[in-house]
């Protein structure tokens, strides 16, 4: 069955699961990329540090699915905090993936010892506003940093794009994102394939649905509301993680896995990071 969407707070809609390519090397990005299109993805998440917007682009130009079928994220570096520069580095984006717009534009990290992302968000405000982007969000933001965005400007994020995976499962983001209409998307959201895959709760919900443990956590998220992009450059496993519409988790394992959270980043603290 296929992938269900979300709708975006400004009316734009979403597929609620789709494909990550960080870590894929620009020439691979447009093998996997081909893959996870033949598989059935029609959301892919990029960015512009992960160095691979080329290789996405091309694979997308090349797969005979139409621009429009295809929802297309990219993400602000650091280094471009600030108005001009983020007018400037969204230009440079676009060229890399061959394209004349994108449907999901993120500022990646807050920076919030750097201070611009107020700034930065003016910029992406200006994007939207100029039909360059179908809708605008952020990444790595924590309450007080949403806060000062609904404060300060006039556009609120559509999403948020955090860490979130049964061991850090982000109950305080998610309940402040659902009072703001801002919704939640799950980075790593298989907590980057270690050991959380062999962890027994999670194998024996997995051996009871006759599923693997990656696709009993994507369950969790989808069931959760959570928006996920796994990412694998394995075409078995692409498949795998897009085979998760014809099953679902009853209450008791939902809430054996809501007892896996254990605090545990696998990345930075978005606070402390400059
Ligand atoms: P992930 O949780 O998606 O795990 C990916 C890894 O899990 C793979 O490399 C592979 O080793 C393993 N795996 C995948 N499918 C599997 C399967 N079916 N069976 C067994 N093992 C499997 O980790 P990720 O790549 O860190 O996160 C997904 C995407 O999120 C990234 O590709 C990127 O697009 C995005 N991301 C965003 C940020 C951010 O700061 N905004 C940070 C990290 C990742």
């Amino acid at each position: 069955s296929s992938v269900p969407s979300i709708t975006l707070h400004n009316g734009v809609t979403m597929p609620q699961l789709g494909f990550g390519v960080w870590q894929v090397p620009d020439d691979e990005a447009a093998t996997v990329v081909t893959h996870a299109l033949e598989a059935g993805y029609r959301s892919i998440d990029t960015a512009a540090v992960y160095e691979n917007e080329k290789g996405t682009g091309r694979a997308i130009a090349s797969s005979g699915v139409p621009r429009e079928e295809v929802f297309l994220t990219t993400k602000l570096w650091n280094s471009e905090h600030g108005y001009d520069s983020t007018l400037r580095a969204f230009d440079a984006s676009l060229d890399r993936l061959g394209t004349d717009y994108v449907d999901l534009y993120l500022i990646h990290w807050p920076l919030p010892m750097f201070d611009r992302y107020v700034e930065t968000w003016r910029a992406f405000e200006k994007l939207y506003a100029d039909g360059r982007v179908r809708a605008i969000g952020v990444s790595n933001f924590q309450p007080p940093h949403l806060e000062r965005l609904l404060a300060e400007t006039s556009a609120v994020p559509v999403i948020n794009q955090i860490e979130l995976h049964p061991r850090l499962q982000q109950e305080q983001s998610r309940t402040f994102h659902a009072a703001h209409g801002i919704a939640t998307e799950a980075w790593s959201p298989l907590g980057q394939g270690k050991d959380i895959l062999n962890d027994p709760v999670i194998t024996k919900i997995a051996e009871r649905h006759g599923k693997t443990a990656a696709q009993v956590i994507l369950r969790w998220h989808l069931q959760l509301g959570n928006v996920v992009i796994p990412k694998s450059v394995t075409p078995s496993r692409i498949r795998e993680n897009i085979d998760v519409f014809d099953f679902e988790l009853p209450a008791e394992d939902l809430s054996a896995l809501a007892g896996l959270e254990s605090a545990s980043r696998l990345g930075p603290d978005p606070s402390e990071m400059d």
